[in-house]
């Protein structure tokens, strides 16, 4: 049998191939041909190490992936696994949300080849590793291209390749193309050569839809902490001179990874336009401010490859099949695991139905069908997807109903989470995804946690005097099991304050919101609470002023006045641990004896998260006209209020900080790092 090129495809069709016949008690011998291997044909080297070049990919190893590699018990090595990603944000119209991975669940980044070739560790690659895989496996890698193929007078494949500047043949009881799109980056259906090959074996054969990415690696300055690391952010909007709908920002070990696609990408044919929309995407406020201080990014290469969104036709022939991209993937996502799944299909197919056309169509044809019909399901959750995220009215409903069901229900059952996450990281079939996101559930909590709240908080913001422009929304409302496991490490610190435990309040709110910066500026930030002059936390009809003590400093006192006196209050700064904690107690008003406690943690360097944590009892009105009067306050007070006025000041702060942080400067230096060996010219 031989295979047609060694990425993923090929690779995973070999290795699964070779087991289910070791387990059918089968011999077979395998070939693969793939060209970006040098020296590869003793089987004393590496294949990681001669792997040379590229396959122009993000490298997102998903969590279904994952699951595959793990079935085949394939564990891939630490040095090949750039990030583990920890979390996933989607950004839509100047609104985030930010979807931890699941617990159980993995998600990686990886580089497919040795580019950039800046990188101290080229050698640590997925496809490398993959081949080798499929070596170990018992499968024989050869280190060339085949330049064509025709039939032997019985029908069977015979493939052409050039090995030490010599040509040579094989002939073949099964040929698998597994030869990817991108034979030449960019290159047109038309202008593909592979096509030609392929219509040799397979006449009527043709090349799945393609639209055009862009694809750019920065490189990081070494002296910088890594830039988002363990973080995937989707970017779903552009601006209006920058159409692109469905970016992602993927960690390396430093380097980053931009993928863009988009109606400026589909049109942008020469280098020049591909620059421009490069600087202007890293020129979007809400990119920059993604874009940690003193940065200096250096492009390191950049290529625009084409994206499988369509499936082939005639990919199943006699005595040959197509895999991978060449035949089919799940749109816009997961390519990967679209690979492993269509050889796993026809790898089973050889086996237990054989290779004549009959067989291959019965046998591996339904596999490319389910594809088909997933994606037809895929193209309307993109579309929603889309709608939502680039209109600011929709995805602030959404926005709102996902903080709505993280405080009201446990991680297992928040489906609008779930729905996110699986479109996100691909993590579920689309068709699936599809049928909960109409579900009328699903349209209630939008309807109910959504639209309905946030016209309410809209009023809240109006009668506040709380403005968004040019404020990116976060959520900070807190998920139910991190509240839990707050509340513990609270009940801690206010023990030592001598003040009752969390669970003795009527009242209590949590919000944590993340902060790109060293956490010293954010305490720094949350000292100037006081201060008349501060840049957050200013709602009108309420002034908040140091009256005693200095800021960050135990005695400190802030007063709120609020228009109703009754309502007025005085907090005072009890205990003070440095950059990491400040509790204050309420010393008289309505809520007496209640607790603000700022609290900072620093995930990793230069990020902090800042949780605000607020409890009390209300007043007890001992005359019979207070007494119902504040029976009533308690049961009636506007908890939203106190959200909505924290969610805007946290954001404000969060800007502030950042903004101030980030005015250190960065700088992008568009030059190639040494172009000429490098980059594929875009
Ligand atoms: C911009 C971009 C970002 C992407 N990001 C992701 C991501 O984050 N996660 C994900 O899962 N998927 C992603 N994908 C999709 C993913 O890259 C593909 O689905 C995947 O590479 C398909 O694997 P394949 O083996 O079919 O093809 P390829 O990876 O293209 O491999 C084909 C192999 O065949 C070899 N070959 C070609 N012609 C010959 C020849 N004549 N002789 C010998 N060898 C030959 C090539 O050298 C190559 O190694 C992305 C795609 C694009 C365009």
């Amino acid at each position: 049998m031989v295979v047609i090129g060694g990425g993923p495809a090929g690779a995973f069709f070999a290795i699964q191939l070779l087991r289910l016949a070791a387990k059918l008690g089968r011999q077979l011998k395998v070939l693969i041909f793939e060209r970006r291997l040098q020296s590869a044909n003793s089987k004393e080297v590496s294949l990681p190490e001669c792997w040379k070049g590229c396959n122009h990919c993000a490298g997102g190893i998903s969590p279904r992936l994952n699951d595959g590699l793990r079935e085949l018990g394939l564990s891939l090595p630490e040095g090949v696994i750039q990030s583990r990603i920890r979390s996933v944000t989607i950004q839509g119209y100047w609104k985030n949300i930010t979807l931890e991975v699941p617990v159980g669940r993995e998600m990686f980044s990886v580089y497919r080849g040795s580019r950039p070739s800046r990188r101290p560790d080229p050698e640590q690659n997925f496809d490398g590793y993959l081949l080798q895989a499929a070596r170990q496996t018992g499968a024989e890698v050869i280190g060339a291209e085949v330049s064509n193929v025709t039939r032997a007078s019985d029908g069977k494949p015979i493939i052409i390749y050039r090995q030490a500047g010599l040509e040579a043949r094989v002939e073949a009881d099964l040929l698998v193309f597994a030869a990817g799109v991108n034979g030449k980056p960019g290159l047109s259906a038309l202008e593909n050569p592979m096509v030609r090959i392929i219509r040799q074996a397979l006449p009527g054969f043709e090349l799945p839809r393609l639209r055009r990415a862009l694809i750019f690696e920065m490189e990081l300055d070494a002296r910088q902490s890594p830039w988002l690391d363990e973080e995937i952010h989707f970017v779903e909007y552009g601006s209006k001179a920058l159409p692109v709908e469905m970016c992602s920002l993927v960690p390396k070990r430093g380097f980053l990874t931009a993928v863009l696609v988009g109606r400026s990408v589909d049109t942008a044919k020469e280098p020049e336009a591909a620059r421009r929309i490069m600087r202007q995407f890293l020129e979007l406020p809400h990119i920059r401010k993604l874009v940690p201080p003193r940065t200096q990014l250096r492009l390191a290469c950049t290529c625009s490859p084409n994206m499988v969104i369509g499936s082939a036709r005639q990919a199943i022939g006699s005595r040959v099949a197509v895999v991978g991209d060449l035949v089919v993937t799940r749109l816009y996502k997961d390519g990967l695991l679209s690979a492993q799944q269509t050889a796993a299909a026809l790898a089973a197919t050889v086996l237990e139905q054989g290779v004549d056309e009959a067989s291959l169509r019965r046998g591996y044809a339904p596999m490319i069908d389910r594809f088909r019909r997933d994606n037809r399901y895929a193209a309307l959750v993109f579309l929603i997807h889309r709608v939502v995220f680039s209109s600011s009215v929709l995805s602030r409903f959404l926005y709102q109903a996902v903080i709505s069901e993280r405080k009201n229900a446990v991680a297992s059952r928040r489906t609008l989470e779930s729905i996110l996450w699986k479109v996100a990281s691909g993590d579920g079939r689309y068709e699936q995804v599809f049928r909960v996101m109409v579900q009328p559930s699903v349209l209630w909590s939008i309807i109910s946690g959504g639209v309905l709240v946030t016209l309410r908080n809209y009023a809240a913001e109006l009668m506040f005097g709380l403005r968004w422009r040019g404020l990116g929304r976060f959520t900070t409302g807190v998920a139910l099991e991190r509240l839990e496991a707050k509340r513990a490490a609270f009940a801690h610190w206010l023990a030592a304050c001598r003040m009752p435990g969390p669970s003795s309040y009527e009242f209590e709110r949590m919000y944590t919101i993340r902060i790109r910066s060293p956490r010293a500026r954010v305490f720094a930030a949350l000292g100037r609470f006081g201060e008349p002059d501060r840049e957050y936390l200013h709602p009108r009809w309420v002034r908040i002023r140091r009256v005693a003590g200095e800021p960050n400093a135990g005695g400190c006192t802030i007063e709120y006045r609020v228009v109703l006196p009754r309502f007025s209050f005085r907090l005072l700064l009890e205990h003070v641990v440095v950059n990491q904690l400040a509790v204050y107690r309420v010393q008289n008003g309505f809520a007496r004896g209640g607790v603000l406690i700022f609290e900072l943690e620093t995930p990793k360097p230069d990020v902090c998260d800042l949780s605000i944590y607020v409890a009390f009892n209300f007043s007890r009105g001992r005359k019979w006209l207070t007494g119902p009067a504040w029976w009533l306050m308690r049961h009636a007070f506007p908890a939203f209020v106190h959200d909505v006025i924290w969610n805007h000041s946290l954001c404000q702060l969060k800007d502030f900080v950042e903004a101030r942080y980030q005015n250190e400067g960065v700088h992008f230096q568009e030059q190639e790092a040494s172009a000429s060996a490098t980059s594929v010219p875009v």
